[in-house]
């Protein structure tokens, strides 16, 4: 019988259990499935942890999510093809759910398909190496107690274990005796803690842009965004602003590239992650920073330096749960032989193809298109059911429209579902003035 690995039971590695499972109930066999998972519980980062820096382990807590975070695009651009909103929720809600929507939303479909079945909780994955045409896989189950390791064979394995949870730190001078925390935003929670503070963010992207409007709107006096090549350049609302890069500090005073200063109590790095795998053999292992195209996988998935190792989620993302799934649904059919890999040549070949494409590619409409485009080669070689990809594509040059016109109000719109059509209510509150982010409020909103 063979054996696949998933390592992760995050929305990827739940989206490739779903995929096995399909294919179980639809009378193939799948061999043995195990999937491996470090934390009590799954849904990834969308399962919320207050904790920072270590878990009850002593190992690194892998949550960067925090507390009132909302979906930063449309959840019509995210849907699962064949577990709608509709059917989970049972009628048309709001477009831009917040974090305990999403995690219901993905939990709900993981319950349905009954895959928690094939997952080892508490059961970190401390090592993976290759040889004679087979992997060891090597694990820490909490169950054993600390440092009990075992070793298990698998002929695939599929590593799911996300790529925003490992902070890129930088220093600046005047850190050391800057006297105020400095926190990434990996160890970001609770935006209330910066109430009535004067905050410096780092970074000019997602996270420095919702943090900034998070702290803002639970209180926050002031925020100053330093940028590093350029401004977000968004509409902000008074109290937020953007000046150029931070040269240093001087006790609490910052100076910035533009000869400006300014007094802060705190400093959120908002500057990224690092693709993190120190659990994989160094021949194996993806090295890259974050972008649409990694190198080294083919389709975006399989490795192209072992090809009985494959990759979910790697990209950085506009498309996510939906991605996921036909990445997963390409992963599950190479594992099954079903989808027959060509040469290693001809592998490395498609790969350069991308990459050449993906040198082309500048503006953030031609990143949209091109992840379209990506999506649309995944789909082609599966059988995920369809929906309609250029709906998603215009959804997301609407939404890019939308931030543009009003940071504070594209939260608010709504957008027509590429499975079912439906369209999400308007919210009767607005996003700005909405400070319960439970679900039990969001559906009666
Ligand atoms: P993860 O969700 O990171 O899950 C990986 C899993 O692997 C975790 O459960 C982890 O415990 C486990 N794991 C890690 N290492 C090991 C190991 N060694 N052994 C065993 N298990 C291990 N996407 C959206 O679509 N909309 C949003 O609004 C959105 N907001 C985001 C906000 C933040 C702050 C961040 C950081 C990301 C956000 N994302 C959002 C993107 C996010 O990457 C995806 O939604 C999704 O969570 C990726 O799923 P994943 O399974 O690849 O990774
Ligand atoms: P990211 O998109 O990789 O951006 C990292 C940022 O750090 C870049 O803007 C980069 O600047 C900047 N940076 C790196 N080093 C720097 C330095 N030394 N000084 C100043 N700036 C530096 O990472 P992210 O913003 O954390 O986003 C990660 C993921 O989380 C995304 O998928 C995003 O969608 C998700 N997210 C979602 C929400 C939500 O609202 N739902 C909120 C937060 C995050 P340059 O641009 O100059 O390179
Ligand atoms: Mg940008």
């Amino acid at each position: 019988m063979t054996r696949t690995a998933v390592i992760g039971a995050g929305p990827c590695g739940l989206a490739q259990l779903h995929a096995f499972e399909q294919a179980r109930q639809g009378g193939v066999d799948i061999g043995e499935v195990v999937c491996f998972e470090k934390q009590s519980d799954w849904g990834g980062l969308w399962n919320y942890t207050w904790r920072t820096g270590l878990d009850a382990h002593g190992d690194p807590v892998h949550g960067s999510m925090y507390r009132y975070l909302w979906s930063n695009g449309p959840k019509e651009c995210l849907e699962f093809a064949d577990y709608s909103f509709d059917e989970h929720f049972g009628g048309p809600i709001p477009s831009f759910p917040p974090r305990e929507v999403l995690y219901d939303y993905i939990v709900g479909r993981a319950k349905k398909s009954n895959v928690r079945q094939f997952i080892q909780f508490d059961t970190a994955v401390r090592e993976i190496s290759y040889e004679a045409d087979t992997f060891s896989v090597t694990v820490e189950s909490w169950e054993n107690g600390p440092g009990v390791l075992r070793t298990e064979t698998f002929d695939h394995v599929i590593v799911a274990t996300g790529h925003f949870s490992m902070p890129y730190v930088p220093e600046y001078p005047g850190f050391e005796s800057f006297p105020g925390r400095i926190l990434h935003s990996h160890d970001f929670r609770d935006a209330v803690e910066f109430a009535g503070k004067n905050l410096l963010i780092l970074g000019s992207s997602y996270s420095a842009e919702d943090i900034a409007l998070q702290s803002l709107k639970y209180g926050a006096a002031s925020i100053t965004i330093a940028y590093r090549n350029a401004p977000m350049g968004f509409g902000w609302p008074e109290g937020i602003t953007e000046v150029p890069a931070l040269r240093h500090l001087e006790g609490r005073t910052a100076h910035f590239a533009d000869g400006t200063r300014r007094d802060v109590d705190a400093i959120i790095l908002c500057t990224g992650y690092q693709h993190h795998f120190p659990f994989i053999d160094p021949d194996l292992r993806l090295v890259t920073a974050n972008n649409l195209y990694p190198a080294g996988l083919y389709k975006g998935v399989v490795s192209t330096a072992n090809p009985k190792l494959l990759y979910l989620g790697m990209q950085d993302q506009y498309y996510t749960f939906n991605m996921f799934d036909a990445q997963a649904f390409v992963a599950r059919d190479v594992v099954l032989g079903r989808l027959p890999l060509p040469t290693a040549e001809a592998m490395a070949d498609d790969v350069d193809a991308w990459l050449t494409m993906y040198a082309a590619v500048d503006t953030v409409m031609e990143q949209i298109d091109f992840q379209t485009a990506y999506v649309r080669d995944l789909m082609a070689l599966t059988d995920y059911p369809a929906f309609d990809l250029d709906m998603v594509r215009r959804h997301f040059v609407t939404w890019e429209h939308d931030k543009d016109e009003s940071i504070t109000g594209y939260r608010d719109k709504s957008f027509a579902s590429p499975c079912t059509g439906t369209v999400g209510p308007i919210p009767s509150s607005t996003w700005w003035e909405e400070l319960d982010d439970s679900l039990a409020r969001f559906l009666a909103r």
